[in-house]
């Protein structure tokens, strides 16, 4: 019986009409019954800078930010010889944004609200594209198959926290079922767009950045999909960021715990959320390049053959390490429940977190400083102080809380460097610690030598 492929396309796979039909070749390849798409690449950092631009700039400004996206997908439309069908569903989107940002720019006023539906056109053209790359595919193929775009909104319904909204399961798998009752007769290639969604009442919403991975695996949930693949620029989850160190390593298979870990501090290859659904309900993920899809890539699964003490590192930036401190700890409880409320009421997330006798230490992305509230709130109740400019190193692997040795061999090669702050022991998959942003990627090259060049 065939299998339910999902497969997800990064923004570089959709770069211009070459790499679509590339990718196309990839799915059909791959027999994907489900493809979503990400918006071209740099289209969403475009369509952010346009929706600034029409609330704060001249509207002349806004017009070529808009013919600047338009064209772009002009072009690829007439390298696909799009059909006229498609061509008007494109020039639709064209006329919507510019609406869009008209009105944000009459306001004055480009509201998170505004922003996402201002983001979801990236998605939304692409997908439409892609729809035409795939059909030709198809038909080339003679495969008898038909690609059909899917307007991933009328079954991801989300929660209405706009830009980072959060997936409602259960709806998503009962509208799944009532949308795409035919996806196992395996005639239908649905092509779909990655990063949104859309509420009970109708508004349109995003994932939040790099998010496409995670609505593939939330699709992959929601059809019960046997096999989910990420494709994207690099032939799958290496050892580290290929970008830091060049001698990285890929990485032929990975338990989902260990690729959890690597995706939540800072391997961007894979969105933090998205092997969520995938750990569920138990779906494999293969990552690949959609560039070189013969390469071997990487599996992520429940369970692999093996489990190296480190099997890779990441490096997440932009971190900013708030120590709170006040001797009313000093032999007292309720203290970090009263802080951790405080992160709660401001929907902050903590990363890693250290505490002494009277004072709390905590890692936040440094967004979260745009909250002025937030460290208003935490002043209240003890001394603040915050450090910015760091980096968050972190080793994945396995039993490394149970492993004599490890420590000093990872200061020992770090040892010119300053170790800010260190997590260790709440996770056997994980060990990390704060250096200057600066040093961070000295670090993770020094590391990378030592524990995996050196193997
Ligand atoms: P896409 O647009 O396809 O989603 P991304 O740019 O979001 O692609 O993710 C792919 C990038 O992730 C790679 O180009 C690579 O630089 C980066 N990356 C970070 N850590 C890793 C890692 N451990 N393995 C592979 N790629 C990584
Ligand atoms: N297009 C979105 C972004 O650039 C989502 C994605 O590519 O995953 O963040
Ligand atoms: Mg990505």
């Amino acid at each position: 019986m065939s299998k339910v492929v999902v497969s997800k396309f990064g923004g570089t796979s959709m770069g211009d009409a070459l790499c679509m039909l590339r990718s196309a070749e990839v799915s059909f390849k791959q027999n994907s019954s489900i493809v979503v798409v990400s918006a071209t690449s740099g289209t969403t950092n475009a369509l952010i800078e346009l929706g600034k631009t029409a609330q704060a700039k001249a509207w002349s400004e806004s017009e070529v930010l808009l013919k600047k996206i338009r064209d772009r997908h002009l072009q690829i439309a007439e390298e696909l010889k799009v059909s006229a069908a498609t061509r008007t569903q494109l020039e639709a989107l064209f006329e919507e944004k510019e609406s869009l940002a008209r009105g944000i720019h009459l306001l004055k006023d480009c509201s998170i609200k505004a922003m996402d539906t201002l983001m979801s056109l990236g998605e939304r053209m692409s997908s439409v594209l892609f729809t035409e790359a795939m059909g030709q595919v198809l038909k080339t193929h003679g495969s008898g198959k038909k690609s059909e775009l899917l307007d991933v909104r009328d079954v991801l319904r989300t929660d209405d926290a706009f830009s980072k909204a959060r997936p409602l399961t259960e709806e998503i798998i009962s509208l799944c079922g009532k949308r795409l009752v035919n996806l196992r007769d395996f005639k239908t290639v649905y092509v779909t767009q990655g990063f949104i969604g859309r509420t009970e009442d109708g508004m349109t919403t995003t994932l939040g950045r790099g998010g496409s991975d995670y609505s593939a695996a939330i699709l992959a949930e929601g059809v019960s999909a046997d096999i989910l693949e990420i494709w994207t620029d690099v032939a799958g989850i290496a050892t580290t960021d290929p970008r830091l160190c060049p001698k990285a390593k890929p990485i032929d298979e990975i338990s989902f715990q260990e690729a959890s870990e690597l995706a939540t501090f800072g391997a961007k290859v894979l969105h933090p959320a998205t092997l969520l659904p995938a750990v569920r309900k138990n779906i494999p993920v293969f990552v690949g390049s959609s560039f070189e899809s013969g390469a071997k890539g990487t599996w992520v699964r429940k369970e692999v053959e093996d489990y190296p003490l480190i099997r890779a590192m990441a490096l997440r930036k932009k971190q900013v390490l708030v120590t709170l401190s006040t001797p009313a700890m000093l032999h007292a409880h309720g203290f970090l429940f009263q802080i951790f409320k405080i992160f709660n009421d401001h929907k902050v997330s903590i990363d890693a977190i250290t505490t002494s006798e009277i004072s709390v230490s905590v890692t936040l992305d440094d967004s979260a400083l745009l909250n002025k509230r937030l460290i208003a709130d935490l002043s209240e109740i003890a001394d603040v102080q915050v450090e910015e400019n760091l980096a968050l190193v972190s080793l994945i692997g396995n039993n490394i809380n149970h492993t004599a040795g490890l420590g000093k061999k990872v200061f020992e090669t770090i040892a010119d460097i300053n170790v800010r702050m260190i997590c260790l022991g709440a996770s056997k998959h994980n060990f990390c610690f704060i250096v200057s942003e600066e040093q961070g990627p000295l670090a993770i090259q020094r590391l990378h030598q030592k524990f995996i060049e050196g193997q």
